[in-house]
C-alpha cells in the first residue's frame, strides 16, 4: 500500500480560473505561467488546464521542451532567457521566445547565425531591480534587437515588485510610468501584469497579462482567493494513521511543543516536512478532518503532524484528512506558517501520490 498522502489537481478549477483571468482581462490575451512544474501541479496538468490560453511562460528549458513534445504549438516564453548560447539551439528548434534582461544575452544572439528570426521580449527593469535593462536604456536595447538579422518580433515586458500593496515603493503606478516612458513610440507587443496587477489593478493590463498563482487558485494577496472569483486546482489530503489518548501533562513530538492541560484524543496523520508541508506551522494551523475544521498540535515532523480530535469524537484511524484544497485555503495555511500559497504549492515531493480530477 502507497503512504496515503495525495496531492490531487483539479483541471476544472485551473480552466475556471483561466476563464476568471479572461473576465478580469477582457481583450488582453494570456500568457498562464507554468513555471516550477506548473507551481507543483504537474506540468503535463498545466497544459491539459490552460489548454486555451493564447501562449505557456515558464523558465526551464527541459520543461519547455517538455511541453512541444506533448502537443503544445502555440507560443512559449522563457522567462529569464538564455542561461548560456547553447541555450539558442533549443529556443531555434522549439520556437521558444526567450526574454532578453541582459547584455550578455544580446552578445549571444548577434554572435548566433540563426536559420529563423527568434521573437524576443526585452525585459526593461522599472523597480523591481532583479532582471532587466535600464529604462533609459530601452531604446538602445530596442533598436539592437531589431537590427539582428536573428531577431523576429521585438515585444517588451517589466515586472511590477508590489502590485498586491498599494502603499509599497515603488507602487505600481510608478513602475507603469517608467515603463510607458522607457517604450514610447517603441512597435511591439507588451506584456506587465502578474496576478495580483491582473486582480488588483486591471486597468493596466495590456496586450498579454502572465499570471500564474490567480490560476491556480491561489490568492495574489490583496484577498482572498474566493474574494477573487477563484477555485483552488490543489487538495493535499492523507488520512489518520494513529490515535492516541493524551493525559493531561502529556506532550505530543519532537521537542514536547504542545503539551496537553486536559485528557484529549488526537491524531496522527500521514503528512511532514518530507511531504512539502511547512515544518514552520504552528499549533492551531487549520488542518480538516473527516469534513470538520480543527488544529494542528505540537511540531510537524518528517513523516507525520499531528492533530486535535477533542471535537470529533468519532474520527478514528483512517479518517480523510484535507491538509489544503476546497474548504481551507492553501493561503490560510500558509498564512499560518509565516509564507505564502506559493510556496506551499510548489514545495510538495515527489513522494507524494499525485491524482488529477477533470
Ligand atoms: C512568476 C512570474 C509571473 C507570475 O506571477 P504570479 O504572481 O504567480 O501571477 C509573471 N511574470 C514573471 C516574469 C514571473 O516570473
Amino acid at each position: 500500500m502507497p503512504r496515503p498522502i495525495v496531492a490531487t489537481t483539479d483541471l476544472a478549477a485551473m480552466r475556471a480560473n483561466l476563464s476568471r483571468a479572461r473576465a478580469v482581462a477582457p481583450g488582453s490575451k494570456i500568457w498562464a505561467v507554468v513555471k516550477a512544474d506548473a507551481y507543483g501541479h504537474g506540468l503535463q496538468n498545466g497544459l491539459k488546464g490552460f489548454a486555451d490560453a493564447d501562449g505557456l511562460s515558464l523558465i526551464e528549458f527541459d520543461c519547455a521542451v517538455r511541453l512541444r513534445d506533448l502537443g503544445w504549438t502555440r507560443p512559449i516564453m522563457m522567462m529569464q532567457g538564455m542561461f548560456e548560447s547553447s541555450d539558442l539551439k533549443l529556443i531555434v528548434e522549439h520556437r521558444l521566445q526567450p526574454v532578453i534582461h541582459t547584455a550578455e544575452q544580446l552578445e549571444m544572439l548577434e554572435a548566433f547565425a540563426s536559420p529563423i528570426p527568434v521573437d524576443v521580449h526585452l525585459k526593461i527593469n522599472t523597480g523591481m531591480n532583479r532582471l532587466g535593462f535600464p529604462a533609459e536604456q530601452a531604446r538602445d536595447v530596442w533598436q539592437r534587437l531589431s537590427a539582428m538579422p536573428s531577431v523576429g518580433k521585438v515585444s517588451m515586458i517589466t515586472h511590477f515588485a508590489n502590485a498586491d500593496q498599494a502603499t509599497a515603493d515603488p507602487d505600481v503606478e510608478e513602475q507603469m510610468r517608467r515603463f510607458r516612458l522607457a517604450i514610447e513610440g517603441l512597435p511591439g507587443e507588451v506584456s506587465v501584469s502578474n496576478s495580483p496587477a491582473t486582480l488588483l489593478h486591471p486597468e493596466l493590463r495590456c496586450d498579454w497579462i502572465r499570471p500564474g498563482v490567480m490560476l491556480y487558485g491561489g490568492s495574489p494577496g490583496g484577498g482572498s482567493a474566493e474574494s477573487f472569483g477563484l477555485k483552488p486546482a490543489m487538495r493535499l489530503s492523507s488520512r489518520l494513521i494513529a490515535v492516541q489518548s493524551l493525559r493531561p501533562g502529556d506532550s505530543v513530538g519532537y521537542g514536547s511543543l504542545f503539551r496537553a492541560e486536559h485528557g484529549m484524543r488526537i491524531g496522527i496523520v500521514a503528512c511532514g516536512y518530507a511531504d512539502g508541508y511547512p515544518r514552520h506551522a504552528p499549533t492551531g494551523t487549520p488542518v480538516v478532518v473527516n469534513g470538520r475544521r480543527t488544529r494542528l498540535l505540537g511540531r510537524v515532523s518528517m513523516d507525520m503532524l499531528n492533530v486535535d480530535l477533542t471535537d470529533l469524537p468519532d474520527t478514528g484511524v483512517g479518517a480523510e484528512v484535507m491538509l489544503w484544497g476546497d474548504g481551507l485555503p492553501v493561503d490560510e495555511v500558509a498564512q499560518a506558517a509565516g509564507t505564502i500559497g506559493y510556496e506551499l504549492m510548489c514545495a510538495i515531493t515527489p513522494r507524494v501520490q499525485r491524482a488529477t480530477t477533470a
